[in-house]
């Protein structure tokens, strides 16, 4: 038997990691990273093999894949030939904390009180992942290409953008199981010493385009609520309501612009009568199947688009004061001073990526929601109500023909 021994190196190029499922987030509500039993960050071999059988699926030369990562299931049981011997961390650090706010579903702006953390590690980790494969076959030229080519997103967070690996080496060499030395010398490999090292590629991968790139400048001001707000109990200083940053930089996370993109094509799909569940679980609306939808587990899909977190250049804040207004009388309450930390000019990207085909439908509605943040029509972040939030595209767009939208969102015409 000839078993063949292939490292890869993977370059995290966005922050990410892969959490611990047996983990409660902590009093802090935030989620630690999977570590092993050193304490180290952990990358599990099981969610490597995931992300590459199913990376090899998009290629027919390798199948059938299913005889390259085995079968199980009622007819039949086939193992793996390839298997994930081990995964190295080769970072140095044990991960930071990035806070993240939940979108409120009512208001389509972030939910201060669903604050949470996760931990992630910083882009440009990276990890070895040491393959084994009994007795290659024709399909060893293109399965090497296929690990030339695999853009992985691994752990938690993929649909904004979190965890997104580039593989920047490879290396492999084979062994020959039935000599007295090819045996020897398989049988005293030592992890992760004695595995091929991997080789800068030949071809290095090119930085993932994202499929939408568009530039927005704020215009009245924009206000991403940091979650806590900051009060000052020695004086009678109102509360100070920050802006989120990271790493001390102001930043719009992908996940609101994700969750304001959501609410607005959703408003959109119910008004011209497409259509959108309100609990985000039936898997049958448009906005459930480009965004995601939960449910039954095995019933849950992702996203097909992830959305990336965004600095925002050149930005200008300001503090705004405003009361808190009593529901009941609609008048001001007592005492109830708010100061909101507002940014109020910049520019910021929303950079989308497709993680599966997008359809005519799914673009239209893409376009149908930056066409409304454009006019005027709806906000990105908090206090929209307030008049915060309005954006304006400047980088180069052309604006949609959206006269029969609402004919192609409900299926009447092709979309
Ligand atoms: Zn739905």
């Amino acid at each position: 038997m000839i078993s063949m021994v292939i490292t890869v190196k993977l370059r995290m190029d966005t922050p990410g990691g892969v959490t611990a499922p047996e983990a409660l987030p902590d009093v802090d509500n935030v989620l630690p990273l999977r570590r092993d039993t050193t304490g180290r960050p952990h990358l599990p071999g099981t969610t490597v093999a995931g992300s590459l059988r199913a990376h090899c699926a998009t290629y027919d030369e390798l199948l059938p894949e299913k005889t390259l990562f085995g079968i199980a299931n009622d007819v039949e049981r086939i193992p793996s030939s390839i298997q994930v011997l081990g995964t190295r961390y080769l970072g140095d650090t044990n991960g930071t904390v990035r806070h993240r706010t939940a979108i409120d579903r009512e208001r389509g702006a972030p939910a201060n009180t669903m604050l949470h953390g996760v931990t992630v590690l910083p882009a440009g980790t990276e990890f070895d992942i040491v393959l084994s494969w009994d007795n290659p076959d024709q399909r060893e030229e293109p399965f090497l290409r296929a690990l030339q080519e695999w853009r992985p997103r691994l752990g938690r967070g993929a649909s904004h953008d979190a965890g997104r690996c580039s593989v920047v080496g490879l290396g492999h060499r084979k062994y020959d199981l039935t000599t007295v030395h090819g045996l020897h010398t398989w049988l005293h490999l030592r992890f992760p010493d004695d595995y091929p090292a991997p080789e800068p590629l030949a071809e290095p991968q090119r930085p993932l385009e994202p499929d939408y790139d568009v530039t927005f400048e704020i215009i009245d001001g924009l206000h991403i609520s940091a979650g806590k707000p900051t009060a000052d109990s020695t004086s009678d200083r109102p509360i100070i309501n920050e802006v989120l940053r990271s790493d001390g930089r102001l930043v719009v996370p992908g996940s609101t612009l994700k969750g304001n993109l959501r609410s607005r094509a959703e408003y959109v799909c119910r008004v011209v009568g497409a259509g959108a569940c309100a609990d985000r679980r039936c898997g049958e609306c448009h906005p459930c199947r480009l965004f995601g939808f939960s449910g039954e587990s095995r019933n849950a899909r992702r996203a097909k688009i992830a959305v990336s977190d965004s600095v925002i250049d050149n930005a200008t804040t300001d503090l705004r004061t405003h009361v808190a207004i009593d529901r009941f009388t609609g008048g001001a309450r007592e005492q109830l001073l708010f100061t909101d930390e507002v940014v109020t000019a910049g520019r910021f990207r929303l950079r989308v990526y497709a993680l599966e085909p997008l359809d005519d439908v799914d673009r239209l509605l893409i376009d149908t929601v930056l066409t409304d943040l454009h006019d005027g029509l709806v906000g990105i972040g908090g206090r929209t109500t307030a008049g915060l939030g309005t954006v304006r595209i400047t980088s180069e767009w052309t604006r949609p023909d959206l006269t029969t939208l609402a004919d192609r969102l409900t299926g009447e015409i092709a979309a």
